[in-house]
């Protein structure tokens, strides 16, 4: 069976598709937003199976085996069109003249399938030339096309082109549901990998990936910079930042999460000691978090987080938010030691 024909949550969304396609009346522009790793990749793709499916049933979606889901799961149907960044570009960008061709082609006949579906993945990979130059066809695509723009920001897109499109906002997939799904691929310490991962699958399943491992490595080094000198923090962001934006970005979107998290434990700690903690093997630590960092500090915090996320959906350098962010939460946890260490005489 195909990852695309088990999805697991979302239901209320495919719902609504299954039921748009069922009464050939899908919008042609919708927009999925969601956190990274939530589904919206799969779930655009099951949108583009499901909507050239041969034996489309409402009640189950695509088949995944007749001729056209075959070419379509294997990738290679004309009618299906996956918009990316270059991969090769310093800076992840879709180019224009890649919307340009886009655009072009959706105005040809289908090569045989019902519905043509152009998935443009991320969608803020576009900058401001390429999306004005799929505005127009946005807003009067040929008949048959739909575009489906996925975005973890919609505040990241030119407001134009989400104005024309119809909004899906995909919600962290409940834990029981997780952990089962989780379970019945086979995989050890279901709960706890649904648990890290916030609700969103691909997370738990790279965590599941050799990711556990990596993911304390990393925050052995972050606490390890905060807990000492502010060269030891500029020098764990330089390496966390080396080469290309995408090569880094996945880095640093995994510092703001960790620090998400460990703010999260702060509040637990302070709040209520024995509650399922995200980090339960970190009792000591975070009880110098809550000691140092409730209630006030949480929130200067949680707001330096929120202004490096800005920051870097402005194109501010990963290791000029990572900076500004751990100098930030150092100096929060730094003032609390200075303010309970006994002053020299
Ligand atoms: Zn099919």
């Amino acid at each position: 069976m195909s990852e695309l024909t088990a999805i697991v949550g979302h239901d209320a969304v495919l719902h609504r598709l299954r039921d748009a396609l069922a009464r050939d009346r899908l919008h042609h522009a919708l927009l999925l937003e969601g956190p990274q790793g939530v589904g919206k990749h799969t779930v655009a793709r099951w949108l583009a199976l499901a909507g050239t499916c041969e034996r489309f049933d409402p009640a189950r979606g695509p088949c995944g085996a007749c001729p056209t889901c075959s070419r379509v799961l294997a990738g290679v149907h004309p009618d299906v069109i996956a918009v990316g960044p270059d991969p090769d570009k310093a800076t992840p960008t879709i180019p224009v003249a890649r919307i340009r061709e886009v655009v072009r082609a959706a105005a040809f006949h289908r090569y045989g399938a019902a519905r043509r579906f152009v998935v443009v993945d991320p969608a803020e990979a576009m900058g401001p030339a390429a999306a004005n130059a799929l505005l127009k066809t946005l807003e009067e695509p040929p008949e048959g096309t739909h575009f489906v723009l996925v975005a973890t920001h919609v505040t990241a897109l030119l407001p134009t082109i989400v104005s024309r499109c119809q909004l899906f906002r995909l919600t962290p997939v409940d834990e029981a549901e997780l952990t089962a799904w989780l379970t019945s691929r086979g995989l050890d310490d279901a709960a706890r990998l649904a648990r890290l991962s916030g609700g969103c699958p691909g997370h738990a399943l790279s965590l599941a990936d050799g990711g556990l491992d990596a993911r304390k490595d990393l925050r052995d080094q972050v606490l390890g910079a905060l807990a000492g000198d502010l060269q030891g923090i500029f020098d764990l962001s330089e390496a966390l930042t080396k080469g290309r934006r995408q090569d880094w970005t996945p880095r640093v979107e995994a510092v703001l999460g960790l620090l998400e998290e460990l703010l999260r434990d702060t509040v637990v700690v302070a709040a209520a000691p024995q509650s399922g903690l995200l980090h339960d093997d970190l009792a000591g630590p975070l009880a110098h978090w809550a000691t140092a960092l409730w209630p006030s500090g949480v929130t200067t915090c949680q707001r330096a987080l929120h202004e490096a996320r800005r920051d870097l959906d402005l194109n501010v350098t990963g290791k000029t938010a990572l900076d500004a962010l751990l100098t930030r939460v150092a100096t929060e946890l730094g003032a609390a030691r200075k303010a309970t260490a006994p002053s020299p005489a």
